[in-house]
């Protein structure tokens, strides 16, 4: 530990977000970044504690040495920090960006965390800057050829992985550009696209080749020496109601990808412009259509949510250094509350029915009012059902396994939750064949996609050694 009483004379800081004001003018990061003295401080706040639990299960699923890093950056050894966090952490900058660092809320000091994630990014940005970041090339190559199916986290860290154990690896990605999720769902002023291409280039330049606008084929079985399925869990959860596929109604991750693709290619795709949005969930990914809306100008903004409103505290069962089940304003959120005076989320409240106009459109929509019985059912409450205008309605009621055409084409079998978990819990269904990530998991979070693609790396190549 730098200073031993680095987080009594230091309060915690984090990089604050740029004003809504300015924010909501472009699709830019939303964050502002603080100079180097500032981590410094920052870093020198964590208390090295004898059972460090942003390492630990509780904490980061990739179990960053946190307490090491922290100490050599707090004393201005970026570079021996950096190198420290890259032994566990493939692509700080992505998880330095959309994190929601578990670690910090398993830290000791509970409201007071390190701001762990920050630092991280200071640290790669840093090696990025200084030209740190160079290809590192496999010294030796084993002639072993492998396959990832799948250029999202998950198939990025496996195929980060196994190539440095010195395979050839080869992604295969039906998308027009890499990342998955990455490029296509996280929003831009969440993780700005071209942070996702400089590590693709980084990837290419240390030897791993990546075809895109290609879909995984069984083949590759008979091609590859061992293929790694990191499709996803992609298959969103339908809305049950009349004219759900009424044109000015999208599933979310539909939306956000035509949002980034309208970035990127300055071509205009689907737009909220002017248009009363409404979106269908009130979690996370409802969040970024929010803030994607606000961007191009919709009229209004709302979320409704069917779950009650989540407790400012936590519950009894929810103790430390558990992740915290508590209410949470997202940026999206505070942009709406400022754009329109007052949170977007209507709580305990679901379409009813779609209203369309003469061509067919959406329109507007009929909610109600959802009390939940004693059995845990949600009901509709009588006499409660509103219109709301609505020219845009945005589906982000989660998402229900992963794509059955993979499954499918390579004959095997989602369990009962849409996972293609086998069930010894491993990474491997058999034969030459892996599989990691969401697909595995059900949808969860970069971090635990980065920390699974790397284990089913190691798996496939423990299983490779005893084919030699
Ligand atoms: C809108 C949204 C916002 C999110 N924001 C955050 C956040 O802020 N922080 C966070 O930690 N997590 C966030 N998540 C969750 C996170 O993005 C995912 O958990 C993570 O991306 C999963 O990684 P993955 O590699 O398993 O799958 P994905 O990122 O879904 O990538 C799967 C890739 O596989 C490709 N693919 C599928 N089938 C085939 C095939 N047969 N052949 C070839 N390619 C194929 C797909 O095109 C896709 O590119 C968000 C999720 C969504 C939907
Ligand atoms: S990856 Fe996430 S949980 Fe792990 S150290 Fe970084 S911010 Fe914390």
């Amino acid at each position: 530990m730098g200073i031993a009483t680095g987080f009594l004379d230091t309060p915690r800081q984090e990089n604050p977000f740029r004003a809504e004001g300015e924010r909501l003018k472009d699709f830019e990061d939303l964050h502002i970044r603080r100079p180097p003295e500032a981590r410094h401080a920052q870093a020198s706040r964590c208390m090295n504690c004898g059972v460090p639990f942003c390492q630990s299960d509780f904490g980061c699923p990739l179990h960053n040495l946190i307490p090491e890093w922290n100490d050599l950056l707090c004393r201005g050894r970026e570079r021996e920090a950096l190198e420290r966090l890259l032994r566990t952490a493939p692509f700080p900058e992505f998880t330095g960006h959309v994190c929601p660092a578990l670690c910090e809320k398993a830290c000791n000091l509970e409201a007071e965390a390190v701001t762990n994630r920050d630092n991280e990014l200071y640290l790669i940005e840093t090696g990025f800057a200084r030209g740190w970041m160079k290809p590192r090339v496999p010294a030796f190559r084993t002639g072993r050829r492998i396959a990832v199916a799948g250029s999202g986290p998950s198939g990025l860290a496996a195929a980060d992985l196994l190539n440095r154990l010195g395979h050839q690896v080869t992604v295969f990605e039906k998308a027009d550009r890499p990342g998955g999720l990455l490029m296509y769902g996280i929003p831009n002023m969440k993780l700005p696209k071209d942070i996702v291409e400089r590590r693709i280039r980084l990837m290419e330049a240390e030897g791993i080749r990546f075809r895109l606008n290609t879909e995984a084929d069984p083949e590759l079985r008979r091609e590859y020496d061992a293929v790694i399925l990191c499709g996803g869990s992609r298959r969103p959860r339908p809305l049950n109601a009349e004219h759900a596929d009424a044109p000015g109604v999208m599933f979310a991750v539909d939306y956000l990808t035509a949002a980034t693709k309208s970035l990127l290619s300055g071509k205009a795709e689907v737009s909220a412009e002017g248009k009363h949005v409404v979106v269908v969930g009130g979690g996370d990914t409802g969040n970024d259509c929010v803030g994607t809306a606000l961007r191009q100008g919709c009229a209004s903004a709302a979320q409704l949510e069917m779950m009650p409103a989540p407790p400012a505290e936590r519950g009894r069962n929810n103790p430390w250094p558990e992740w915290p089940r508590i209410l949470r304003t997202d940026y999206g959120q505070m942009e709406a509350a400022f754009r329109q005076d007052g949170d977007p989320r209507i709580y305990e409240t679901t379409v009813k029915r779609i209203l369309t106009d003469g061509t067919g459109a959406v329109s507007g929509l009929e909610t109600v009012r959802l009390h939940r019985t004693p059995e845990g059912r949600f009901e509709p409450v009588p006499g409660s059902e509103r219109t709301m205008a609505c020219g845009l309605l945005l589906i982000a009621a989660g998402f229900i396994g992963c794509e059955e055409r993979t499954l499918e084409r390579f004959a095997l079998a989602a369990d009962a939750r849409g996972r293609l978990m086998p069930e010894d819990g491993s990474h491997h269904p058999g034969g030459n064949l892996f599989c990691a990530g969401d697909m595995r998991t059900g949808q969860s979070l970069v971090v635990r996609a980065l920390a699974d693609g790397r284990d089913a790396a190691r798996e496939a190549d423990a299983w490779l050694r005893r084919q030699d």
